[in-house]
């Protein structure tokens, strides 16, 4: 084949989609053109000696081509980040959190506030492994608005896991490779760890956390945790275990509080209904 027929071959790529043509198609200088968008649907190409007609996309179908291809790439995204979502978050209830579908109470649009904008500035925060220390009293809606952060920068295309330290522990005592399980929580872009302060606080248990925040530290990537631990406790250790830990803690992350007041209202509201049905 000469280099004149590949380039033809070249050309035609899209002839079929090409020379699908409608009835308004009409020719104009010896050459084929759109009946809908009026540019030609055929090119005169000449190489040296060489010439030819050939066929090309009028700029109608070229706009329809592009808007196909990206709708491919985006289905292909979001399959992806699918994947990446049902093996990162460990806590199924939590795969549809989105900030879109969530409404924060007046007290908490702080917190929403600061959680989105963390997604927002996510290169920046990933160049810079600023982490955050999410906490609250049980049930504030601490782990949901984590969930939404979490689902947010995998629907970017990150790898994010969000699990927790029992979790973990449980992993690495079942593994048989088990700095395999650490190197995937140390390696990850950005690890979430929920619930943290749950954990039976074992030696073994309080090494393992350490590692993997230390390894972190040292790989100098983001962390995120939500604890019921207040903050000013962090800071205020109790033991030596404690001391390594929670100092990495305060090194790497920023303390953002969630009230949850709404749930605490409808909860107390509940539980004023309650008592005026049963008269207790
Ligand atoms: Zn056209």
């Amino acid at each position: 084949m000469s280099e004149f027929e590949r380039m033809l071959l070249g050309f035609s790529a899209n002839v079929a989609k090409a020379m699908e043509h409608g009835d308004s198609d009409y020719l104009e200088n010896g050459l084929v053109h759109c009946g809908k968008c009026h540019t030609p649907k055929q090119a005169n190409i000449t190489i040296g000696e060489n010439s030819a007609i050939v066929w090309c996309l009028c700029k109608c179908a070229e706009e329809q081509q592009k808007r196909e291809d990206a709708e491919r790439h985006a289905a292909m995204r979001k399959a992806e980040s699918d994947r990446n979502r049902q093996s990162m978050i460990c806590d199924r209830k939590l795969l549809g959190a989105t900030f879109e579908g969530s409404t924060p109470s007046a007290r908490d649009t702080h917190a929403f506030k600061v959680c989105e904008k963390y997604c927002d500035k996510w290169q920046e925060v990933k160049e810079n492994s600023y982490g955050l220390y999410i906490y609250g009293n049980p049930g504030c809606g601490k782990t949901f608005l984590t969930a939404c952060m979490a689902n947010r920068l995998i629907d970017g295309g990150e790898r994010v896991l969000m699990t927790s330290l029992p979790r973990i522990i449980n992993d690495i005592f079942a593994a048989e490779d088990k700095n395999a399980v650490i190197r995937r929580a140390v390696s990850v872009p950005l690890l979430i760890l929920d619930d943290f302060g749950t954990e039976q606080q074992s030696a073994y248990n309080m090494s393992q956390v350490y590692r993997i925040i230390d390894d972190r530290y040292n790989a100098n990537k983001p962390l995120i945790i939500t604890s019921n631990i207040d903050f000013d406790q962090i800071v205020r250790p109790q033991n030596v275990q404690q001391k390594q830990i929670y100092s990495r803690i305060v090194d790497m992350c920023t303390p953002v509080k969630v009230e949850g007041a709404w749930r605490m209202r409808q909860g107390m509201q509940k539980s004023k209904e309650l008592h005026d049905l049963l008269g207790v």
